[in-house]
């Protein structure tokens, strides 16, 4: 993706805000949109310590920064500084937007909005299943949250290596969506097999099998998966991550988090311009 933007005085910026950034593909993604849609904006990466959080955002705010994407680590943490949440952000306790309003700092969830165009093909083989989600941290509050208000799935298991983050997470969900149906367990590949064998949606939602650790899987055991079965990766680097390549061997529907990625992305440009981003070219250019 190349991109050829004019800088001048009229050039609005925005940006991605985490700690370590240089792996991020939203520079890349969104200048090249702005430039195919000559829009005068320009993505910049800005690497932020945990502790220069605050004062980064007075920055952002000082230098007319229309808008910036968060990042690990700060989608929690950034809550306390900002001066509204979306509904959604205010629920999943994450954001990944901001928007600055003259401003008034707006966080929202856009990855609620990229899971949501992912998995809305597959809704109606969905609705009323059980679903499987690896993982705790905060793609996981993401997908449990768009899971519960957007799918009707009838139950949903946490599976994490840290036990206590799961069990955590299921109380929340119950207290904060009145959802009861969650039951947790240990990420142990042999105990967990049945459970995921039985589920008609997997979702990855940790970052094990994330470059450059592609070697890594949650699980290795064949028999988790079949071909009735969908298994979604919110990993998007490698594209085929290895739990896609054993669930596709075993004939299930697979879905990479390319298209997440892409999606969530399009509607934090949507936030900041009032125009679509051209997804189609994107999603063929990064699946190349
Ligand atoms: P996070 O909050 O740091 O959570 C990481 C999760 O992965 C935790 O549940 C953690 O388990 C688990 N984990 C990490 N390394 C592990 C290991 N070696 N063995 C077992 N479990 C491990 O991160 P996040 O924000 O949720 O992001 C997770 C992944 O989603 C990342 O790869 C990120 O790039 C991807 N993501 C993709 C999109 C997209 O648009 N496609 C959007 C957002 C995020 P513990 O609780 O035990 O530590």
């Amino acid at each position: 993706m190349q991109s050829s933007i004019e800088i001048n005085h009229n050039t609005k910026i925005v940006g991605v805000i985490g700690h370590p950034i240089k792996h991020s593909f939203s520079p890349m993604m969104h200048n090249y949109a702005f430039n195919k849609l000559e829009l005068g904006y320009v993505y910049l990466p800005f690497d932020i310590s945990t502790t220069g959080l605050q004062d980064s955002l007075k920055g952002m705010v000082a230098l007319g920064i229309k808008g910036f994407n968060v990042t690990i680590p700060h989608k929690e943490r950034i809550i306390e500084y900002l001066d509204e949440l979306s509904d959604s952000a205010k629920i999943v306790g994450a954001v990944n937007t901001v928007v600055n309003d003259n401003g008034n700092l707006i966080g929202y969830n856009t990855d609620v909005n990229g899971i949501i165009n992912t998995l809305d093909e597959y809704k109606e083989q969905i609705n009323g299943k059980t679903v499987s989600v690896l993982g705790a941290g905060g793609a996981a509050r993401s997908v449990i949250y768009t899971l519960i208000n957007h799918f009707n799935v009838k139950k949903i298991n946490i599976i994490n290596r840290t036990i206590e983050k799961a069990e955590s997470l299921k109380d929340y969900f119950s207290s904060k969506m009145l959802f009861e149906k969650i039951k947790t367990y240990e990420l142990m590949p042999p105990d967990v097999t049945e459970i995921l064998a039985k589920s008609k949606l997997i979702i990855n939602a940790s970052s094990i099998g994330m470059s450059p650790n592609e070697d890594d899987s949650p699980t290795t055991i064949a028999e988790s998966f079949n071909k009735k079965q969908i298994v979604f990766d919110v990993v998007y680097n490698p594209r085929q991550t290895k739990l896609l390549k054993l669930a596709e061997e075993q004939g299930a529907t697979t879905i990479n988090g390319l298209k997440m990625f892409v999606e969530q992305g399009a509607k934090s440009f949507e936030l900041w311009t009032n125009k679509q981003m051209p997804t189609e070219n994107i999603l063929e250019i990064l699946n190349k």
